[in-house]
């Protein structure tokens, strides 16, 4: 019989494989062999989309006016709801015409960018460790990435001087994110002051994630990069319901911030997709006007868990920083053990899973990170587990 050659084009074949594939075959593996386990894997909300969100879209979906396709920038009443939320929250004034455009989802946002922005050959500025959406939006275009090593000691912001100025000049993009992931980071409104004269001194579009901003501790706010003055000359900054509102199943996200930007990324995406239900976005309204409310009660959650879990580790010799924001732990593996070895013993011996830093870049080798999303008794219990798997 004749075959057809369906080797993956070379683009996809330049990326590893999908870190949370991986993981998730491993975790299925223990299951099959009937090991409870403890999922702080995935950063996946355990809590439920709040009850009036949800009602929202019940209401919504009934409406045969939602039925049709929806405009692919996103309803103009979303795109005002986030324009009015980003004035409250950050004191930033947006137009929701022009500076803010509805996305299926950060993570589309971002895979879809560099096709916007960047040529073939051209360097894309990339955080090391970081999601991985980052590199592969950048691979796809064509683009070559620059990794910037996120280092303990420098509180895991970028050292933008070290970049050399031969790279600066032929980079088209920065990514960034704070409060980041994975190391539970922050960055301050001097920093992006920083990144704003980086990007206008070598010609840089600056892409900040700030997925995680509502999940904040000890009453520490995470500013926006467009408070920075310049910023919006300069760049874009990303936003999710997802991580906010318990909607990662929900897809509804949101980018702002420079018009051009947001116009070219608007382009791409209504030659690729159809935007986002309507029905999904009237609910994201409601969600928008509650976030303060919804922020305050999950951040209080996310603090408990933080608070036990980091506590139980380091009574168990661990070293582990105190995130200020989003829901992960970023823990040091105990000595002799890389970050793989250390995760693949805790899903053998203690059914826990948790994530290899070295999934997130190199610079992600010696850590794993926990992600707080199991409730209070059942981290309680991965700290025992732990115990007995340390104590040998
Ligand atoms: N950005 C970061 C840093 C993330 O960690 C995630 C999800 O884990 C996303 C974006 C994706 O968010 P969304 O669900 O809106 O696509």
């Amino acid at each position: 019989m004749l075959r057809i050659d369906i080797t993956p084009s070379e683009r996809l074949q330049r990326l590893p494989p999908y870190l949370f594939v991986e993981l998730d075959r491993k975790k299925k593996e223990a299951q099959a062999r009937g090991v409870d386990i403890i999922n702080l894997g995935i950063g996946d909300p355990d809590l439920p989309t709040p009850r009036p969100i949800v009602a929202a879209l019940c209401r919504a979906a009934r409406n045969p006016a939602n039925h049709r396709y929806p405009d692919s920038e996103g309803l103009q009443a979303f795109r005002a709801a986030c324009a009015a939320w980003y004035a409250r929250r950050f004191g930033v004034t947006l137009d929701p015409d022009r500076e803010v455009l509805t996305l299926i989802g950060a993570k589309e946002g971002i895979g879809h960018l560099p096709l916007a922005l960047v040529n073939p050959g051209d360097v894309v500025l990339i955080p090391d460790p970081a999601y991985p959406v980052y590199q592969a939006g950048t691979v796809f275009a064509g683009g070559e990435p620059y990794y910037l090593p996120l280092r303990p000691e420098r509180g895991f912001l970028p050292d933008l001087g070290a970049v050399p100025e031969a790279v600066a000049r032929r980079a088209r993009l920065l990514f960034l994110n704070y409060p980041n992931n994975p190391t539970g980071a922050v960055a301050s409104r001097e920093f992006y002051a920083e990144v704003v004269d980086f990007a206008r001194r070598f010609n840089i579009i600056v892409a900040q994630d700030n997925t995680y901003s509502e999940i904040a501790f000890d009453g520490y706010r995470p500013p926006s990069f467009l408070e920075a003055p310049g910023a919006r000359e300069v760049g874009i900054e990303f936003h999710s319901l997802s991580k906010t509102f318990n909607m990662t199943g929900w897809r509804l996200g949101f980018v702002v911030g420079n018009a051009t930007v947001i116009d070219a990324l608007r382009r791409v995406k209504s030659n690729l997709d159809s935007g986002v239900f309507n029905a999904v976005q009237e609910a994201g309204i409601v969600a928008l006007a509650m976030a303060e409310q919804v922020a305050a009660r999950n951040s209080r959650v996310y603090q408990r868990r933080r608070d036990i879990l980091v506590r139980g580790l380091r009574r168990l010799g661990l070293e582990v920083q105190v995130p200020r924001a989003t829901f992960y732990v970023w823990a040091r593996v105990p000595p002799g053990h890389t970050a793989a070895s250390f995760a693949g013993l805790l899903i053998e011996r203690a059914g826990i899973v948790c994530t290899p830093g070295s999934g997130f870049g190199p610079h992600g080798e010696g850590f794993v990170r926990f992600a707080l999303t199991a409730d209070a008794a059942r981290l309680r219990e991965a700290v025992r587990r732990l115990a007995a798997v340390l104590a040998g």
